[in-house]
Order: structure tokens, then sequence, then C-alpha cells
């Protein structure tokens, strides 16, 4: 016996969390690829990044290895200023941490959001799954796991 629309269709699962995207994107993949492999025709063949990350140590840090991989990397230690750099700036990427002074990572992007569509990454603890979900839902296009 067939039910009625011959097809029972179960909804156990639910495939509309974002768990697609929260896999690594070629997005996450870029910033830290060196461009040794590829001509650079010019000097500003790099990304132009903007990270937003209030803790100095890895915010140099990751300004460091962005630098190396010949990407260009302006830095904002606190929500205000980041929101502010991420307006008025033309970069290609932003890599943006939660937990800021001034104005939270969350808030910042839906903010931001209303403005521009510049990929963003968020910045994300190792354990912190449902963060990276809050993150994408706020319009992040990845995330980055801290180092
Ligand atoms: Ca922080």
């Amino acid at each position: 016996m067939i039910g009625p629309g011959g097809l029972a269709v179960p909804h156990k699962y639910q495939p509309e969390a974002p768990a697609a995207r929260v896999l690594p994107s070629g997005l996450a993949a870029r910033w830290s690829r060196s461009p040794a492999g590829r001509q650079a025709s010019n000097e500003g063949s790099g990304v132009k990044l903007l990270v937003i990350e209030d803790e100095q140590r890895l915010a140099k840090y990751l300004r460091q290895g962005l630098e190396e991989a010949g990407h260009a990397v302006e830095l904002a230690h606190d929500g205000v200023d980041g929101l502010h750099l991420a307006i008025e700036g033309d970069h290609d990427l932003i890599v943006l941490d939660r937990m800021l002074p001034g104005i939270n990572g969350i808030a910042l992007l839906k903010a931001f959001r209303e403005h521009k569509q510049t990929p963003v990454l968020m910045l994300t603890a190792q354990s912190d799954v449902e963060d990276r979900v809050s993150g994408l839902q706020a319009g992040a296009d990845d995330y980055l796991l801290k180092p």
C-alpha cells in the first residue's frame, strides 16, 4: 500500500544547518597560499586584507604570515575602528575576531553586511562549533581556526 502522495519523506535530517558552509572553502586556503609558484605581474598582485583582532600577539602573527605570503594587511584592534575601516576601505578579504572591545564581531558583521559584501572570515576557537554557525548565519563567508 502506498500512502497519499505515494512518498513518505522522513524529516529526521534537516540539511538547512549550514554544515556544508562550515567546510573550508577556497577562501580559507587563499589567505595562506604562497604566491611563489605564480608569476606576479606587478607588486600589488597580493590580496588586500583587513584583520580585526584585539589580541595584539595574534594580530601581529596573522599580519606577518599574510605579508610573507605577499598580501597587504591592515590591522584594527577594536570593533569601532574595524567597522569603520571595513566600510571605508576596499579590502579583498576581512578577517574578523568575534570577541572585540567596542562592537563584537557578530554585531560588526551584521552592520557591515548592510553596506558591503566583502568576503569575511571569522576567527574562531577550535571548539566553538556553535560560534562558527552563528558567524556564518550573521553573514560570514567562512571561518578560520585560531592557531
Ligand atoms: Ca579577541
